[in-house]
C-alpha cells in the first residue's frame, strides 16, 4: 500500500537535497498512505497530545515512534513535538518537568510511561544570534532555537525520522520524503550528509545502529562521507559517546552494528578495545560471542547488564595487561587489579564507563581468578557472592570462544546444584587439594596447567 502510494505521490519529488531550502509544504499523508492507526499510539502520547491541541498549540508524536510504527514495529518510546513552549508545556501538566541543558525537553509522566516533549526548534538561527554555537571543527554545542514545524522537520537527522503524526487525524506530515524512503527502506540524511555529520558527529554512530536495527540501507550519499568524517568523533564528550555506544550495544542487533561500525571505519580510533579485540582470532570469537548472546537476549526481552557487557568487551585487553603485569613479577591479583585499572582508564578518556558499571565490571573480572580457585573453602566462598551468577556465565562464555578448557564451566555447572557430599568430593578431586602436599602440588598443578595452555589465565605463582 505504501508503495502505491509512493509511486503516486513521491515520483514527482526527490529527497535529499533540502539543504538551506525550506520544502514548499509537508505531504500530508492519510491513513491509507502510511496505515498507522492512533490505536498505536501510547495512552499517555495521546493525551499529552490532545491535551496541547485543546490549548491551540500545534502537537504531533515524531521521531522514532512514527518510524516504527510504520515498519509495524512496536515503539520503544514516544516523543511529542509542540509549538508550545517547555514552560507552556510544563503549565498543563502536573507530572511533569523540564530537563535538558542543550535542549530543553519536558518530560510528562503517566504512571510509569514519560514522554519527552520538545518544543519545535530550527537548525540555522538569524545573524548574531548566540543561541546557536560551533565549536572549531564545525560541532553544534549549543542549538535551543525555537522555529517552526519545518524548521523542526529539517533539523532532524534522517528523513524516517522527520515524520509528524497527529493522532486525532490520523495524518502524517512529512517534509522530507521519509515514507517514501521507509518505502524502499532506506535511511537517508536530510540536507547534506557531510554537513549534518560536522555538526553532530554521532550521527554517524546513529545511521550505522538505525540501519542494521531497522533493516535499512545507508544510501549511499549519507554513507560516503563517514570514513572520512569518522575521526570527528574524537571530539565529542565520552559521556554522550558512552550513551550513544550503550544506545547501540543494546539495540538487539549489536552484531550487525559492530559489523557495520567496522566497514564504515567508525572502529578505528573511537574504540580501542574494538579495534584491537577484532583483529586477534580469539578475542573476536570472545567479543562476537558476548554480543551474539546479548541480542537474543534483548530479542526475547530477557534483562542485560551493561556492566557484563563491557567486562567482556574489554576482557581481552585485561587479560593481556594482567599477563604483561605477571611477567614483571608482580603477583596474580595485586597484577590482576593492575591491569583492570589500567584498562578502565585508557576506556575513560574514550567513553566514559559510569561508576556503577566499572564496580561491576571489575567484580566480574575478579571473579574469573577466583573461579579458577577451586580448593578448600574458596570454591563456598565464591558461590556466595553476590555476583557469582554474572562471574560464572562470563566464565562460560571464555569457555564456550575457546579462551579457557570447558572443563572448568563444567565443574562450575556441576558444583553449583550439587549436593553438600558431592560438592566435597569435587573440590576433594582437585589437584592440589590434600592439605598435607597442598603448596607442591597446587604449584606443580598449577604450571602444568599453564604450560599447556589448559586453563588460559595467565601463568601464576603459587599462592
Ligand atoms: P530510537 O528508536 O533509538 O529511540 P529515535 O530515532 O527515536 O530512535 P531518539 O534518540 O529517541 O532516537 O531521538 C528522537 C528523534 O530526535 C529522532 O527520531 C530524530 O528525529 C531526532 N534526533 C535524535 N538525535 C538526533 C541528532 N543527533 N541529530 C538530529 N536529530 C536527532
Ligand atoms: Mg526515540
Amino acid at each position: 500500500m505504501i508503495r502505491k502510494f509512493i509511486e503516486k505521490v513521491f515520483s514527482r519529488r526527490k529527497s535529499g537535497s533540502l539543504v538551506g531550502t525550506l520544502p514548499k509544504g509537508p505531504e500530508m499523508i492519510a491513513v491509507s498512505g502510511h496505515g498507522v492507526r492512533n490505536s498505536g499510539i501510547s495512552t499517555c502520547a495521546r493525551r499529552v497530545t490532545d491535551t496541547l491541541q485543546a490549548q491551540g498549540f500545534k502537537a504531533y508524536v515524531v521521531g522514532g515512534a512514527v518510524r516504527d510504527l510504520i515498519l509495524a514495529r512496536t515503539p520503544k518510546d514516544f516523543d511529542v513535538a509542540t509549538s508550545a513552549t517547555p514552560e507552556q508545556v510544563h503549565a498543563l501538566f502536573r507530572r511533569s518537568r523540564i530537563i535538558g541543558r542543550r535542549f530543553r525537553l519536558v518530560h510528562v509522566m503517566c504512571g510509569p510511561e514519560t514522554v519527552e516533549v520538545s518544543t519545535f526548534r530550527a537548525l540555522q538561527s538569524g545573524a548574531g544570534d548566540d543561541d546557536q554555537v560551533k565549536d572549531e571543527h564545525g560541532r553544534l554545542l549549543r542549538d535551543n532555537v525555537f522555529g517552526s514545524e519545518a524548521d523542526d522537520a529539517l533539523r532532524r537527522d534522517f528523513t524516517v525520522n522527520a515524520l509528524y503524526y497527529d493522532p486525532s487525524t490520523e495524518t502524517i506530515l512529512d517534509y522530507c520524503g521519509g515514507v517514501h524512503d521507509l518505502g524502499v527502506r532506506t535511511l537517508r540524511m536530510i540536507g547534506d550528509p557531510g554537513e549534518r555529520y560536522r555538526e553532530d558527529p554521532v550521527r554517524m554512530l546513529r545511521a550505522v545502529r538505525l540501519a542494521a536495527k531497522l533493516g535499512l540501507e545507508i544510501d549511499p550519499g549519507t554513507y560516503a562521507p563517514i570514513r572520512e568524517m569518522a575521526p570527528l568523533l574524537q571530539n565529542v564528550p565520552a559521556a554522550r559517546l558512552f550513551e550513544e555506544m550503550l544506545k547501540l550495544l543494546l539495540s538487539g542487533h549489536s552484531v550487525a552494528c559492530v559489523e557495520q561500525l567496522r566497514g564504515a571505519g567508525l572502529h578505528h580510533g573511537l574504540l580501542p578495545f574494538l579495534d584491537v579485540i577484532l583483529e586477534q582470532p580469539q578475542g573476536e570469537r570472545f567479543v562476537t560471542l558476548a554480543l551474539q548472546r546479548t541480542d537474543e537476549r534483548i530479542l526475547s526481552d530477557r534483562s542485560v547488564s551493561p556492566g557484563f557487557l563491557f567486562a567482556a568487551l574489554l576482557w581481552h585487553e585485561v587479560l593481556a595487561a594482567w599477563r604483561l603485569a605477571q611477567e614483571r613479577n608482580v603477583p596474580p591479583v595485586p597484577a590482576l587489579h593492575e591491569a583492570m585499572d589500567q584498562v578502565l582508564s585508557v576506556q575513560a578518556e574514550k567513553i566514559a564507563i559510569p561508576r556503577r558499571f566499572g564496580t561491576d565490571m571489575k567484580e566480574i573480572w575478579m571473579l574469573q581468578w577466583r573461579l579458577d580457585q577451586r580448593t578448600g573453602k574458596r570454591a563456598y566462598r565464591v558461590l556466595e557472592n553476590p555476583k557469582f551468577r554474572a562471574g560464572y556465565d562470563f566464565l562460560i562464555l571464555r569457555c564456550e570462544s575457546g579462551e579457557v578448557d570447558a572443563e572448568l564451566g563444567d565443574w562450575w555447572t556441576r558444583f553449583q546444584d550439587a549436593p553438600e557430599a558431592q560438592r566435597e568430593e569435587m573440590i576433594a578431586s582437585q589437584p592440589g587439594s590434600a592439605p598435607a602436599r597442598r603448596r607442591r602440588r597446587r604449584g606443580g598443578a598449577r604450571r602444568a596447567a599453564v604450560d599447556s595452555g589448559s586453563t588460559g589465565v595467565p601463568p601464576v605463582e603459587p599462592v
